[in-house]
């Protein structure tokens, strides 16, 4: 679960990470009763990154500059997200910018410390242009980030006197705050120098998923799309990727080894559903139509292993409104014979071999598009 950047650093403030003073606002009035002090940088609040370059963070001298801007930012599209709040902060007179992050490192198993004196741009391009320019630190999670480790780090980008004491203190204090909040990352970028001091400017924080319910105190962000809440207010598991074949099975294992299936056959999922075990003739009917709902969908793929699930009420559920697509369906196990006569009658071909099927589907989508 991202953190928006004023959530990561009311985190960051409650950990004394230092960070500068401003305020939360959602309509432009609220601008007029400030007591911040000029200059003032407005940023808007969405869970992507770039917004500098995307035009979402300003600076302004004054009262009326700062409403130009606001008006400017709030409602502003960033990369598909609708900007409905600004983080108003005192503006910090940058004189460097610094990298500092911890993150999961799932091949080394454990987190890792990143540095660079690279920082304010972005860090995926620092490695690939500059891989030099990065430091890192590969932390032993009986040891735990050590103080010896932040002035390692903070002395490889090249920090001394009370830029270092800061960084190892603000590093310790992250790495702290990483493991308590079961963060997968924690980012501060740019981690600015201001006057000898070094300040946290931005702030990312990515929560991991399966720890949020740990976490009551945490705020809940939705990310999810349209039929992503369509989904699961009928209680289905629904996934949006980008292809253009629809995918619906039932039980988790199913779904993930259709996936795989159509993936080498050289097909593109574009989502995928799971309408569980026991699933009924209303889940199936709803599952086809959230799944055909997706823009860009070409074909449907429907691979039912029935067990408590009944292949009659999988295949009735299809009938009832079928979708505006090629479809193929496989279909075995439980009322087989019955479900395949619905979809027989239905003009629907039915396959028993998943292989096939998958490869069936995947010659529709690839058929038309030649
Ligand atoms: P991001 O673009 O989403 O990563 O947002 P950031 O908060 O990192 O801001 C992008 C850039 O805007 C920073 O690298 C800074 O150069 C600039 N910026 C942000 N806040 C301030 C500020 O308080 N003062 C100054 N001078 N520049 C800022
Ligand atoms: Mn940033």
């Amino acid at each position: 679960m991202k953190l928006h950047e004023f959530q990561a650093k009311e985190l960051f403030a409650k950990y004394a990470i230092p960070i500068q003073k401003g305020t939360v606002i959602e309509r432009l009035e609220q601008l007029d009763g400030l007591t911040l002090t000029y200059p003032l940088v407005l940023k808007a609040q969405v869970l992507v990154g770039g917004r500098g370059k995307a035009g979402g963070i300003k600076v302004a001298k004054s009262l009326s500059e700062a409403k130009q801007h606001a008006r400017a930012i709030l409602g502003m599209d960033i990369k598909g997200e609708k900007v409905k709040r600004l983080l108003v902060a005192e503006a910090a007179e940058i004189g460097a910018e610094y990298y500092l992050a911890f993150v999961v490192d799932r091949v080394a198993r454990r987190l890792v410390a990143i540095a660079s004196a690279a920082g304010g741009i972005d860090i995926e391009d620092v490695a690939r242009q500059t891989p030099g320019k990065i430091a890192r630190v590969a932390i032993d999670p009986f040891l735990g980030f050590q103080p010896f480790h932040g002035r390692v780090l903070g002395r490889n980008i090249r920090l001394s006197g009370t830029l270092l004491n800061d960084f190892v203190k603000i590093s310790t204090t992250l790495y702290r705050l990483c493991v308590t909040e079961d963060a997968e990352l924690a980012e501060i970028n740019p981690l600015a120098v201001v006057g000898d001091r070094l300040l946290a400017v931005d702030a990312k924080v990515i929560i991991d998923d399966n720890a949020v319910f740990r976490h009551p105190d945490l705020p809940r962000n939705e990310e999810l799309t349209e039929l992503e809440h369509m989904a699961r207010a009928s209680g289905l598991s629904y996934v949006e990727l980008d292809g253009d074949i629809a995918i619906i099975g039932n039980g988790a294992g199913l779904v993930m080894a259709t996936l795989d299936i159509v993936a080498h056959f050289g097909g593109r999922p574009a989502n995928f559903l799971d309408v569980g075990g026991g699933a009924t003739e209303e889940n199936m009917r709803r599952a086809v139509d959230i799944v055909a709902r997706k823009s860009g969908v070409r074909a449907l793929f429907v691979n039912i292993f029935g067990g408590i699930t009944r292949c009659d009420d999988i295949a009735r559920g299809i009938t009832s409104s079928p979708p505006p697509m090629q479809m193929v369906v496989r279909l075995t196990g439980t009322n087989e014979d019955e479900g395949r006569r619905i979809l027989k009658a239905a003009g629907i071909h039915v396959y028993v071999d998943p292989e096939e099927a998958a490869q069936q589907v995947v010659s529709l989508v690839r058929g038309r598009s030649m």
